[in-house]
């Protein structure tokens, strides 16, 4: 199999023909081996314009949608990102490129390590997981530039309004648990603007403040 010629054709025919235009994005989706953070028997299919399941009942987010969340969070390269739901840890690879740290939670602890490992493997210094509930953000670390929910929750949890930097930029997949609206979420000195994207459907996040 030519991974990378199918990795051209992904980035060139689901990401840059829907409009994304972020260069520094595209060089890292062209780069990041997106076959290595699905199971074997997946493989094959990896970059193919959807969603695969990762186990747990998990899944790994369709390209798009990855790149989307991502051109959402205008990284420049200097920031401290929170993820919640680190998954496949695909989407943590691509944060690691783009900025400067990334926290990342995940609470199936199968997922986490599998992650990790991979991460530790191919070489990123910069990434920081942890195995617990997300919706509770990482308070130790807060305040973050940037926070990305990768599972989808009928409203933000609280915590990470809370641990979102003044002037950040938090995205999240917003609805019930079937469908949701991508949202973009900014927080300014006194109050919080959000901003709808397009339709999407995530797994749930699950903890104490999600489903
Ligand atoms: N970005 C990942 C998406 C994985 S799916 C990828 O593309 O591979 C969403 C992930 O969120 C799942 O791994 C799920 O276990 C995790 N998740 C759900 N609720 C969570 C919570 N409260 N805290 C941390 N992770 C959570």
């Amino acid at each position: 199999m030519n991974y990378q010629n199918l990795r051209k054709k992904m980035v060139d025919e689901q990401i840059v023909a829907r409009g994304i235009r972020d260069r520094r994005l595209i060089d890292v989706l062209y780069k990041i081996e997106r076959h290595r953070f699905v199971p074997q028997e997946s493989r094959s299919s990896s970059y193919g314009d959807f969603p695969l399941p990762i186990g747990g009942e998990q899944t790994i987010s369709q390209p798009y949608m990855v790149a989307l969340m991502t051109a959402c969070l205008s990284l420049k390269g200097d920031e401290r990102v929170l993820e919640i739901g680190t998954g496949s840890g695909y989407q943590t690879a691509i944060l690691a490129e783009l900025s400067k740290e990334v926290y990342s939670v995940e609470r199936i602890e199968s997922l986490a390590k599998r992650a990790q490992e991979l991460l530790r493997e191919l070489g990123y210094a910069n990434i920081k997981i942890k195995i617990g509930d997300g919706t509770l953000g990482w308070s130790e670390e807060a305040p973050f530039e940037r926070i990305i929910v990768t599972a989808a929750n009928s409203d933000i949890p609280p915590p990470l309004i809370e641990q979102l930097k003044e002037e950040g930029i938090m995205v999240i997949p917003l609805g019930d648990r079937f469908s949701q609206i991508l949202t973009v979420v900014k927080k300014t000195k006194d109050q919080i603007i959000k901003t709808e994207i397009c339709s999407c459907v995530f797994v749930p996040l699950i903890g104490k403040y999600g489903f």
